[in-house]
């Protein structure tokens, strides 16, 4: 071990005995005290639940020993696989050990299956996360899982017992378990996220759609794996298999998505963004309405480097880019093309399209001009106002027509609004073929004077 290793060594350890220099404290005040109270009442409910009920049966202490070594197994078995989860992604990740906090759940009493979700939690924590997730955050996830456990547990204590699958009434009772396990643990965490971010919307605060049904995939496998546990506990070895399928194919998905995410801003980057414009519009439906393409270009940013720094520059990119989020629908794809340009795909727009197109245009540009982006920075918080964006547009003929096209017309539409003194709107329309010419960095090739460009 050489001395600087020693030394982090050394001071990380001190560190963790010196309370007020806890990186909890580092949260902002008014996340602290709901953390508490969370880490607290779990804490309090698994040792009064301990203390109120009789020691285990031989049989449940079988089984809370198989669900442990189960979950330290399947964390060995897929530990390169959560640790590039953990790196591909930092926000809401659905974690694939609650098979076995669920299970634990559905086949103990409520405090062991919470001492079980704890030792899984920890085995995990130490072997694939430790790194990237600290401390303070790991034990608020364990306690919101603990809670998860002890509500879906005191769901089937009060309906009886849960491994017996004969009866429908516990059939019932299972799935209600499940929805509430789900339930008290995403709520926990949209709660935290809310009470830390007050202006994220329900979509940021709440895990998409596809990660909620992953989520319930996987307490779906833990129900299974209590009731093959009620069976003939060898019949458990079953579910790991499946279980480390699933794992790699969740790895593959996240891959895919941070390959198709530009990561200053969140959006798509250019590649994933014209895949998917592309299929957008070969996907011509009677019902989807006009289609429309937003090309924008924030003006002067130079200058925002200039003045204020590339880092504060990349900052307002991300602020633009949720401003764009935000003003447009979630079907609609935003992408950012490079540097400070950024385009947007339009469905569903009404009649022939042209008047709504301008409308969002007209918006997001307003939108632009009102942002004021917080920096914070060692001489305290800098504000970054009076930006503007310039925005060529371009309808879709309704016959679905080429993306290619329809970016040079939208292209030379911006390009018009810069030479018309910036910050404004302006809608394209279709050039004659004679006029392509090239100009634009980011069409390979792209229109030249813009012939027909209004405002
Ligand atoms: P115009 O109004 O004509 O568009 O002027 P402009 O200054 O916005 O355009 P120009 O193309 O001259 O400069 C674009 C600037 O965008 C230059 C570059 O430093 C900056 N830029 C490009 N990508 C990034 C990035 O990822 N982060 C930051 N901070 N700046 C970037
Ligand atoms: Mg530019
Ligand atoms: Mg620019």
């Amino acid at each position: 071990m050489g001395t600087d290793e020693a030394t982090e060594k050394g001071s990380s350890r001190t560190r963790a005995f010196a309370v007020r220099q806890w990186a909890v404290w580092s949260l902002p005040t008014r996340l602290v005290g709901p953390v508490l109270l969370v880490e607290a009442t779990s804490l309090a409910l698994v040792v009064l639940g301990l203390f109120g009920h009789p020691p285990l049966t031989p049989g449940q202490l079988q089984v809370a020993v198989v669900l442990c070594l189960l979950g330290i197994a399947h964390t060995e078995v897929a530990l390169g696989v959560e640790r590039v989860r953990r790196r591909v992604t930092d926000g809401n990740h659905v974690d694939l050990s609650s098979v076995w906090t669920f299970a634990a759940a559905v086949a103990l009493p409520a405090s062991y299956a919470a001492l079980v979700a704890v030792i899984v939690h920890c085995h995990l924590w130490w072997r694939a996360w430790r790194l990237r997730v600290p401390l303070y955050k790991q034990v608020f996830t364990t306690a919101t899982v603990v809670l998860a456990c002890l509500a879906a547990a005191t769901v089937l204590e009060r309906a009886g017992g849960g491994t017996d699958p004969g009866s429908d009434h516990q059939l019932w009772a299972l799935a209600l378990a499940l929805l509430v396990y789900t339930t008290v643990n995403s709520c926990l965490v949209a709660g935290a996220i809310a009470v830390s971010t007050p202006e994220a919307n329900l979509s940021k605060v709440f895990a998409p759609w596809d990660e909620n049904m992953l989520e319930i995939a996987t307490l779906c496998l833990g129900a299974l794996t209590a009731v093959a546990l009620g069976i003939n506990p060898w019949l458990v070895l079953l579910v790991l298999p499946p279980l480390l399928v699933l794992h790699r194919a969740v790895l593959v998905r996240q891959l895919e998505q941070a390959a198709s995410t530009d990561g200053k801003t969140g959006l798509l980057n250019a590649a994933a963004w014209h895949a998917q414009a592309e299929r957008a519009l070969r996907r011509v439906s009677r019902h989807d309405g006009a289609r429309g393409v937003l090309v924008l270009d924030l003006d002067h940013f130079k200058l925002v480097n200039d003045t204020h720094g590339h880092l504060a520059g990349d900052q307002v990119l991300a602020a633009v880019a949720d401003t764009l989020r935000t003003e447009v629908r979630d079907r609609d794809l935003v992408g950012r093309f490079g540097g400070e340009e950024f385009v947007i795909l339009l469905g569903g727009l009404e009649g022939s399209g042209t008047a709504e197109l301008e409308a969002v245009g007209e918006r997001i540009r307003r939108r632009v001009a009102d942002l004021r982006v917080e920096i914070p920075t060692p001489d305290g918080p800098l504000t970054v106002a009076g930006l503007t964006v310039s925005i060529g547009a371009a309808i879709s003929p309704a016959e679905g027509g080429d993306l290619r096209t329809l970016l040079q017309i939208a292209d030379t539409a911006l390009y018009t609004a810069k030479r018309a003194g910036r910050n404004v709107v302006r809608m394209g329309f279709t050039l004659p073929s004679h006029h392509a010419v090239q100009h634009s960095p980011h069409l390979s090739a792209a229109a030249g004077e813009p012939p027909a460009a209004t405002g």
